[in-house]
Parts: C-alpha cells; sequence; structure tokens
C-alpha cells in the first residue's frame, strides 16, 4: 500500500456554451489532475479546476503545488495510514485548497478501491441526489427562455444567477419566476454583487411575492462577513454563505456569530473531502444545513462531491451540474434529468482520459 508514484495530467476541456455570473464569464476549463499510484498497481485519480477569482488557485499553481508539495508529502506513505496521509495533503503548504482537494480526491479514491467498495459505501450513505441546474446571469428574456429549456429537460431546481447591473434583478427573478410551473424552486446566487443595503432592500421586495425562492445565496462580498450578517438579520429568505466560507474553521466562527442560515461546501474551496466532512459535522452539530456545489469543474472532481453529498447525512442540497456545461465528458458522471447517479464501481467510478 505504498505511494509509489504522483503524476499531474493537464486537459482543457470546451464549454458547450458560455458560464456567466457576477463574478466572471468562462468559455472553457482546465482540468488538472493528480493521478496516485500504489505499490500494489491500484491507482486513485482526483482532479481540480481553477476558480481564480474565488479560490486565488490558478493552472499553473495547482500544477506546481500538485507536483511539488502534494508528490513530496506523499512519495512513499503507506496509504493504510489513510487518515496520516489526508493530513500530509493538508500540512504540505498553507492555501492553495484546488490543489489539495484534487490530492484528497484521488487518495479517497485509492483507499475506497483497495477496500473494493464504491467511495459512498466507504463514506457510509447512499441518499438519493437531486441537483438544480444553473441560469446564468443575462438579460431577464435570455433567463426566461434558459430557465424555460431547463424545466423541459426534467428540471425542478433552477439556481439564478444574478448581480450584474442589479438594477435590473428583480426584473430577471420575475421573468424567469412567469417563465416555469409553480413547482419550480428558485435559488439565487448574487455571486458577491449586492452592497449590503441593496441586498437587503432587493430581498425584502421579494419576499412580498410569492417567487418560492428557496434561499439566496452569497450577496455581498466575501470578505464582508458583517454585511453578511446585515443581510441574514433583515430577511426572512435563508441566506447561504458561499464564498465567505472556505475551511473548518470558517464554518465555526460563521456559524458561532450567526452570519448566515446556510453554507455552500464546495472541495475547490475547502481541500477535499476530508475537510468537507468536518464543515459538515460542525454545522450539523449546531442546526445548519449544507449544500454541496461545485465550481466549472471536471466530472471526477464533481463526482467526488455527489459521493460526499450521498453520504453525508448533513447534506439537504445539491447543486452539482457543472458536467452538464461540459463539451467532452459526456458519460463521465450518469444524469438523469435532474438525478445524479452514482456509479457501482469501486472508489468514484469513473475513468479519466489521460
Ligand atoms: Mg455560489
Amino acid at each position: 500500500m505504498i505511494i509509489k508514484d504522483v503524476q499531474v495530467h493537464y486537459r482543457n476541456i470546451p464549454l458547450l456554451v458560455p458560464f456567466k455570473t457576477a463574478l466572471r464569464q468562462a468559455n472553457e476549463i482546465d482540468s488538472i489532475e493528480v493521478e496516485i499510484t500504489l505499490d500494489n498497481g491500484i491507482k486513485g485519480t482526483g482532479a481540480a479546476a481553477p476558480t481564480v477569482v474565488i479560490t486565488g488557485d490558478s493552472t499553473e499553481s495547482i500544477m506546481s503545488v500538485a507536483a511539488g508539495p502534494v508528490k513530496e508529502a506523499l512519495s512513499g506513505h503507506d496509504l493504510r495510514d489513510f487518515q496520516g496521509a489526508l493530513k500530509k495533503v493538508q500540512r504540505c503548504c498553507t492555501g492553495n485548497t484546488s490543489a489539495k482537494a484534487a490530492a484528497d480526491i484521488a487518495l479517497y479514491d485509492a483507499y475506497s478501491k483497495w477496500l473494493n467498495i464504491p467511495l459512498y459505501a466507504y463514506l457510509g450513505g447512499q441518499k438519493n441526489l437531486r441537483t438544480s441546474m444553473t441560469i446564468g446571469v443575462d438579460t431577464p428574456e435570455k433567463m426566461a427562455w434558459d430557465a424555460e429549456k431547463s424545466v423541459e429537460s426534467g428540471f425542478h431546481l433552477l439556481k439564478i444567477k444574478v448581480g450584474t447591473y442589479p438594477e435590473i434583478d428583480l426584473e430577471r427573478i420575475e421573468a424567469v419566476r412567469r417563465a416555469v410551473p409553480p413547482d419550480v424552486k428558485l435559488r439565487l446566487d448574487a455571486n458577491q454583487a449586492w452592497e449590503p443595503k441593496q441586498a437587503v432592500q432587493i430581498l425584502q421586495e421579494l419576499e412580498k411575492k410569492d417567487f418560492g425562492i428557496e434561499f439566496v445565496e452569497q450577496p455581498v462580498r466575501a470578505d464582508d462577513w458583517e454585511g453578511l450578517k446585515f443581510v441574514t438579520e433583515r430577511t426572512k429568505l435563508p441566506v447561504m454563505a458561499d464564498e465567505s466560507l472556505f475551511s473548518a474553521k470558517d464554518a465555526l466562527k460563521l456559524i458561532a456569530g450567526r452570519f448566515a442560515d446556510l453554507i455552500n461546501i464546495k472541495l475547490m474551496k475547502c481541500g477535499g473531502i476530508s475537510e468537507a466532512w468536518k464543515i459538515a459535522d460542525i454545522a450539523e452539530a449546531n442546526g445548519v444545513k449544507c449544500m454541496v456545489g461545485s465550481m466549472m469543474e471536471p466530472s471526477l472532481s464533481v463526482a467526488a462531491a455527489a459521493h460526499f453529498a450521498a453520504a453525508h447525512p448533513n447534506v439537504a442540497y445539491m447543486d452539482l451540474d457543472a458536467p452538464l456545461w461540459l463539451s467532452e465528458e459526456p458519460d463521465h458522471l450518469t444524469y438523469d434529468g435532474e438525478d445524479v447517479l452514482l456509479s457501482d464501481q469501486p472508489g468514484i467510478g469513473i475513468v479519466q482520459p489521460v
């Protein structure tokens, strides 16, 4: 069970259509894959994608950390000490959560392959996974059209990106609401674009209407925790922290100070499944529900997040549609409309075209 090699591979994957949020527009993603080989022949693979505006991690930094400190920390480690290997990844450098996530995922993949069971079975749960579909920020008409198409494809949960030109955000949300049946729930994501007072104004306006809004993600700037609390205290709509929260330490502070009602966990922000599990545990102990989301990421890392989401009892919401935006990974993670179907193969159950 000795780790004898750590390889780093790079792929570029074009998106089917551009992905637009208040923070950025993406037309393609870079996928950095970390492949761990054990001396018994088992291989574990993880992946990361850079979202520099959120994590600070670039393609170059992920590749160099994975091929440098991560490889150095893991080489020669006996994976029967699985927890020790996970810790070594987290402690090999500060920051760089995306590179750490790729290595952490690869370790979980290898370890559950050694046990010869799917990752969700190793983690201990198998709940059904129903994902939202994201509607990128655009004109109200275009967003309404995209929403209609998503509902036709079988989605009942829509995540509406807002925040570019906030003065038309109400119009956008109204247009989407009018375009879809009443049983479709809406989630909003401002990606940090609103000022606190502006957010309160918009959300209080929405409260007056029966729009079926489930929650609102990251209304204000990531580092403006006081602003986040200001908004949370002044709206009845549940507020979810996304870019404001990376680690289990953040979760402790955020929950103790009641800065938000809900937490969005992403493997690229927290450094992998080991830290994600701690965040969800801390939240569960305090009665705070979690969502598992992803950045625009390859199927492999989204599948790892899906195994975690299926297993942890405190994950109540899933936002795992990223692979449906990719042009080159049609069968790596299986969807049946809005349902994400996990493989019964050992490990994550995805074979990467490395
Ligand atoms: Mg978000």
